[in-house]
């Protein structure tokens, strides 16, 4: 990765990058219907876009696509709008009293882009200071593709990731950074195939120059086994 430049994009943004807000535009009756119901009725809407667009959904090629795309809307690329699907963000007890910053890297994103409902494809960098409380690895990754599995705009995104992990280890030390490939500019429109997209979220201690220096280097590092 071109850290320097995804410096300077993240200088450029600052704080004035484009807010929207924090949480996903859901109705209030949006858990009204069961995940089942909503299966079926997708089912019959991806039917209806098909057959407008005349396909022939007889042909054994196509026939199962609507039930398909139901369930993978519902359970797998939009599961994340389901809050019985929210990891549990387990925390323990910082025994060994590590005060210095711990940072998980080249997360792998996989998100939809809710403007065109095509991919958003990228890494995630996170990174906290305890004040007490340490969190599971794992627990880091699965808050990140909990939020991603969502209909998304990659800045919402990097805050949810930020406001979940502040909440659970009762500390405003976490900070976030996201690269990612959005396939609506990628594939479609300019198609520019090469550019990305970078969003950044810093609270608290991250604030500091010194701090988020010291972040983006870790993230800078090449991992080799
Ligand atoms: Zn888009």
């Amino acid at each position: 990765m071109k850290i320097d430049h995804m410096e300077n994009k993240i200088d450029e943004m600052g704080d004035a990058h484009v807010s929207t807000s924090a949480n996903n535009p859901l109705r209030d009756d949006a858990f009204d219907l069961s995940n089942e119901e909503k299966i079926a009725r997708i089912n019959e809407d991806v039917k209806s876009i098909l057959q407008t667009l005349g396909m022939d959904l007889t042909d054994d090629s196509i026939k199962g696509t609507p039930q398909r795309v139901a369930k993978m809307f519902v359970n797998e690329i939009f599961g994340g709008l389901d809050p019985k699907r929210k990891p549990k963000a387990s925390t323990f007890e910082n025994k060994y009293k590590y005060g210095e910053m711990l940072v998980e890297k080249n997360i792998t994103i996989y998100s939809t882009c809710e403007h065109h409902l095509l991919p958003i494809v990228g890494r995630a960098h996170v990174a906290y200071i305890s004040k007490g409380s340490v969190i599971g690895l794992s627990k880091m990754n699965r808050i990140v593709d909990y939020f991603a599995k969502r209909p998304q705009v990659q800045e919402r995104l990097t805050m949810q990731i930020v406001q979940e992990l502040q909440n659970a280890l009762g500390t405003q030390d976490v900070a976030c950074v996201i690269d990612a490939k959005h396939l609506c500019v990628n594939s479609r429109g300019i198609r520019d195939i090469e550019s990305s997209t970078v969003t950044s979220e810093f609270g608290g201690a991250f604030k500091e120059t010194s701090v988020r220096r010291e972040f983006l280097d870790y993230i800078k590092l090449e991992t080799s086994f």
